[in-house]
């Protein structure tokens, strides 16, 4: 068989709408490779590509990659409408006509300044110049928001279904496979359910809990004539006005996916119920800090970078301060301009710190107290375990501050701290600390279980863009009624959903 010229495209912003707009320069922080820069990459010994991109080319074995671009910058605002369209622009200048078959790797929850759509209106670009015939399949993160232009122009599509993301590799493998049935000439329906609830970020945990169940349910009829069933929660700060939790299921036929989208759906809506947050407040949690308890873990939940937080707010640390708490870390405070004068003093200088000098959010709040500064550290970070491990990270230049009894890590680039390798490289271990708190929604869980099984850990209710408290969210775009902002909200699924249009 001729080798297979397979286009490959990763594009990921999970987008906040009430996060500061996310422009090219973070997508640049991040890697961005468009055209040339991207097939360089992905030509090396050892490709330089998404865990999702990895596990496709694994899968599908050999073929010829037509690198398009690579754009990925975690979490953040809207993106910038001219990045985006520079972006669309790369694709009708790179993307053969010919091309065998594509292959996207996307979030599948941003939002562009210009366009509620952004994803859907790639695939749809995409589908335009290949054909209706050509394979295009998809990739997603669990907090997507798919669309019908997403089900009319994938002809499959398959979303994480562990939170902590886990398994990008594995989903990457799954469209490699199922991009090899295509090639033989097998043919699908998609189906997309969309309810109208937006669960809390912080009930959403697959590994216990309502959605670990209604998971393993779903994904236990994926098998037979369902290729695949993606329930996804939607990613409710995003205020997309695609916002909800959405089924989408690739079948043999339309009956069968919208059949089994509309069961997984119902199952979804009737335990909406128990999706229910239990937040600590924040003088709760510095309490249990200052008692001589076992250790614990405290996700700063509200502030997650990894969600488009700012990673910056200091209600948590001010109340550790004045609560006298000690044998404690907490990480990472996102401040470039203190992190540079840390670096400039050098290790052991002892300086006066004014945290957030140049952040202008109101809820990341300000702070001027004296510090010494313990360690400088610069680059990348080698991950071990949870959503980075095996990557490498770039945290820009950090610093590791002493505090008042209390250890800071300060970096430069915004991200959540869901390694332990993020504390380790600067020579401490997790398990001497009594009180260990993170920027992070959930996904510290997964990097930080060896130290913290889930009853040793603490979610903070916190201020930040990223709050599980729907009630606190300025929402705009999303629609409504929805649950549970909407007592009114009503639905059924046996009127809902939408199967693709023929081609
Ligand atoms: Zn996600």
């Amino acid at each position: 068989m001729k080798r297979k010229r397979i286009a490959l495209i990763h594009f990921h912003l999970e987008s906040n709408r009430s996060a500061p707009v996310t422009d090219r320069s973070e997508f640049a922080a991040q890697g961005l490779a468009l055209g040339d820069a991207y097939q360089e990459k992905l030509g090396r010994p050892s490709p330089v590509a998404s865990k999702g991109t990895k596990g496709f080319m694994q899968a599908f074995g050999d073929f010829e990659p037509v690198a398009i671009f690579d754009a990925s910058a975690g979490a953040g605002g809207m993106m910038e409408g001219d990045f985006f369209d520079e972006l669309l622009q790369v694709v009708r200048d790179r993307l053969p006509a010919d091309i065998d078959a594509v292959y996207l790797d996307a979030h599948g929850a941003c939002i562009a300044t210009n366009d509620e759509d952004p994803d859907g209106t790639l695939i749809t670009l995409v589908r335009d110049i290949i054909g209706p015939k050509t394979p295009l399949v998809v990739t997603l993160d669990l907090h997507c928001h798919v669309s019908p232009a997403m089900i009319n122009g994938a002809d499959f599509l398959s979303a994480y279904r562990t939170n902590p993301h886990v398994d990008q590799f594995e989903r990457g493998q799954e469209a490699g496979r199922a991009m090899r049935r295509l090639f033989a000439g097998e043919k699908t329906a998609r189906a997309l359910v969309q309810l109208p609830f937006i669960p809390p970020s912080t009930t959403l945990n697959t590994d216990a809990g309502p959605y670990g169940r209604m998971m393993d349910a779903a994904v236990a009829r994926a098998e037979g004539a369902v290729w695949n069933v993606s329930l996804c929660s939607g990613f409710s700060v995003g205020d997309s006005s695609k916002a909800g939790v959405n089924v989408t299921v690739t079948a043999d036929t339309d009956e069968v996916a919208l059949r089994t989208a509309r069961d997984i759906g119902q199952a979804f809506w009737d335990a909406r119920e128990e999706f229910n947050i239990s937040l600590t407040p924040v003088a709760d949690a510095v309490a249990l800090m200052a008692s001589d308890a076992a250790a614990h873990i405290y996700g700063d939940v509200a502030d997650n970078p990894g969600g488009g937080g700012r990673g910056n707010t200091l209600a948590t640390l001010k109340a550790m301060l004045e609560g006298g708490v000690t044998n404690a870390i907490v990480g990472m405070l996102y401040d470039p301009a203190l992190a540079a004068e840390a670096a400039t003093l050098g290790e052991g200088a002892t300086f006066e710190a004014r945290f957030n000098r140049a952040e202008e959010h109101p809820q990341s709040g300000k702070l001027t107290t004296e510090v010494r500064v313990l360690k400088v550290a610069d680059g990348m970070v080698d991950c071990r375990r949870g959503l980075y491990a095996g990557s490498r990270q770039d945290l820009g230049v950090c610093a590791l501050l002493e505090c008042d009894g209390v250890l800071v890590i300060i970096s430069s680039i915004r991200r959540q701290l869901c390694d332990p390798a993020f504390i380790e490289r600067f020579g401490l271990e997790i398990a001497d600390f009594q009180t260990v708190v993170v920027k992070s929604r959930g996904h510290f869980r997964a990097g930080f279980d060896e130290y913290f099984p889930p009853e040793r850990v603490v979610e903070i209710d916190g201020p930040g863009l990223t709050t599980p408290v729907l009630s606190r969210i300025p929402f705009k775009r999303t629609p409504r009624p929805i649950h549970p902002l909407d007592a009114e909200t009503v639905w059924c699924a046996a009127e809902a959903g939408i199967v693709n249009e023929p081609r």
